[in-house]
C-alpha cells in the first residue's frame, strides 16, 4: 500500500497524519516534533484547537534542523464557523498561516457547514446559552475559499462534516472553479459511513477519517459510552496480527482508501500509530470490523457542542421548512457529519419551501420516525415553522 493518496489537484496526501485537537500547548510542539521525526509528514490542525502557534513552532524547528523540507510536509487547517462571511475568510486563513509561520497550507477545510456570529467568541451564545448563527451560506463561503487557492495561500480546499447534499450544493454551484478535494468526517468501526464515503469517492473527493480511535478523551464522554480501544472483539483481531487495537483501527481505515489522523501527545503511541504499513487485514476481518457499525458518533452536535438548548422536533414522516439557510442547519445537525446519499432523494434546495424527508434520520433512530435535532437559536426560531406533511 502506498503511504499516500493522490488528490484531485495532483498533490500527494499522506495516509496517516497527526491529529492535534485537545493537544495542549506545552505538549503539542513535542508531539509534532516526535511525529515528524518518526516519519509523519501530515499534520491536521484547526484555528479552533487554539494551538496553531505551538504547532508552527515545532514545524519551524524541524525545518531548521533540516529533518524535512517544507514541500515534504502536508499541513491542514480549518476555517472556523465564526469566519464564514466572505470578507472574513482570507483574514482567518492569514491568521492561521501566521500562527503556523508558513507561506501556504496544503489543504484548508471549511470546518463545519454552519456559520456562527462573527466576533471574538469561538462559540458565540445568546443569553439562553444558544449558539448564535450567522445567516451565511457555505456556498458563498466556498467562493472566498476558492480565492485563497488563486492567491496561492492554500494549495487545495475542502470541507469537513459535510453531508452528501451539502457537497452536492457546492458541486452544483454555477461557475465552480475549485471543487472540494477532501471531506473530513468522523469514521471508525462504530460509524462506518459507507454511503457517504462511496459518494465522496465517486465524485473524486478524498475522505479523511477523524476520531479514528473513538476520541476517548473527548470532554463529553459518558461512562456508558462504548470504548473502541477496549473492544474485546477488536482485541481478538489485533492479537491475530500481533498489533495493537489502535493499529488495527488505523489500518482498517487506510485499507478503505481513507486518510486517517489519530491524535496523540505520547511519543510511543505516535510511533505506534504510523506502524501500520507492514500488515494487511484480511477481507473477512474488514467485513467483521464494518459489521460493528452502530451509528455512534463522537461528534454529535447535541453532546459535543454542549449546547444546553438542543430541542427535538418531531416532523412525522415529512416536514416542511420555510427558510432555506435554516434548512442547511437542520441537515447539518443530525444528518450532518455524513449520512446516506440515497436518504436525501426527496430533499431539495431550489425553493424557499424546502421539503425535508424524514428518512435522513432513520439511520440514527431505531424507531425510524424521523426526529430532527435543532440546535441553538435555530431551534427556537424554527420549531414552530415545521409542520408535518403527512401527520
Ligand atoms: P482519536 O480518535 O485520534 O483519539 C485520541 C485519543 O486516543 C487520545 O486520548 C490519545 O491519547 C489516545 N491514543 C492515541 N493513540 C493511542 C494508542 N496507540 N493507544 C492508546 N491510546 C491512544 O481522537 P480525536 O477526536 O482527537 O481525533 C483525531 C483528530 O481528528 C483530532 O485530533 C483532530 O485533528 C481531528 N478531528 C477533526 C474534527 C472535525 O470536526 N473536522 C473533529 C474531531 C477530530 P494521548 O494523546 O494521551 O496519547
Amino acid at each position: 500500500m502506498a503511504g499516500h493518496i493522490v488528490l484531485r489537484n495532483g498533490a500527494k496526501m499522506p495516509l496517516v497524519g497527526l491529529g492535534t485537537w485537545k493537544s495542549p500547548p506545552g505538549k503539542v510542539a513535542e508531539a509534532v516534533k516526535a511525529a515528524i521525526d518518526c516519519g509523519y509528514r501530515h499534520i491536521d490542525g484547526a484555528h479552533v484547537y487554539q494551538n496553531e502557534s505551538e504547532v508552527g513552532m515545532a514545524i519551524r524547528e524541524t525545518l531548521k534542523r533540516q529533518v524535512v523540507k517544507r514541500e515534504d510536509l502536508f499541513i491542514v487547517s480549518k476555517l472556523w464557523s465564526t469566519y464564514h462571511e466572505k470578507d472574513k475568510v482570507k483574514g482567518a486563513c492569514q491568521k492561521t498561516l501566521s500562527d503556523l509561520n508558513l507561506d501556504y497550507l496544503d489543504l484548508y477545510l471549511i470546518h463545519w457547514p454552519m456559520g456562527f456570529k462573527p466576533g471574538k467568541e469561538l462559540f458565540p451564545v445568546d443569553e439562553k446559552g444558544n449558539v448564535i448563527p450567522s445567516d451565511t451560506d457555505f456556498v458563498d463561503t466556498w467562493e472566498a475559499m476558492a480565492e485563497l487557492v488563486d492567491e496561492g495561500l492554500v494549495k487545495a480546499i475542502g470541507v469537513s462534516n459535510f453531508n452528501h447534499l451539502q457537497i452536492e450544493r457546492i458541486l452544483n454551484k454555477p461557475g465552480l472553479k475549485h471543487k472540494p478535494v477532501v471531506n473530513q468526517i468522523e469514521c471508525h468501526p462504530y460509524l462506518t459511513q459507507e454511503k457517504l464515503i462511496q459518494y465522496c469517492q465517486s465524485k473524486g473527493i478524498a475522505v479523511t477519517a477523524y476520531s479514528p480511535l473513538g476520541s476517548p478523551e473527548r470532554p463529553w464522554a459518558k461512562p456508558e459510552d462504548p470504548l473502541l480501544l477496549e473492544d474485546p472483539r477488536i482485541k481478538v483481531i489485533a492479537n491475530k496480527y500481533k498489533k495493537s487495537i489502535a493499529q488495527v483501527l488505523i489500518r482498517f481505515l487506510t485499507q478503505r482508501n481513507l486518510v486517517v489522523i489519530p491524535k496523540s501527545v505520547t511519543p510511543t503511541r505516535i510511533a505506534e500509530n504510523i506502524q501500520i504499513f507492514d500488515f494487511e487485514l484480511s477481507s473477512e476481518d474488514m467485513t467483521t470490523l464494518l459489521s460493528y457499525n452502530r451509528n455512534w458518533r463522537v461528534c454529535d452536535l447535541e453532546s459535543s457542542w454542549m449546547l444546553p438548548n438542543v430541542k427535538k422536533c418531531w416532523i412525522g414522516e415529512e416536514g416542511l421548512l420555510n427558510q432555506t439557510h435554516c434548512a442547511q442547519t437542520l441537515l447539518t445537525t443530525r444528518a450532518g457529519c455524513g449520512d446516506s446519499p440515497t436518504s436525501y432523494t426527496k430533499t431539495g434546495w431550489a425553493t424557499p419551501n424546502l421539503e425535508i424527508a424524514s428518512h435522513f434520520s432513520d439511520r440514527h433512530h431505531r424507531d425510524g420516525r424521523g426526529v430532527l435535532q435543532l440546535c441553538g437559536s435555530w431551534a427556537s426560531n424554527l420549531s414552530g415553522k415545521l409542520r408535518p406533511l403527512r401527520p
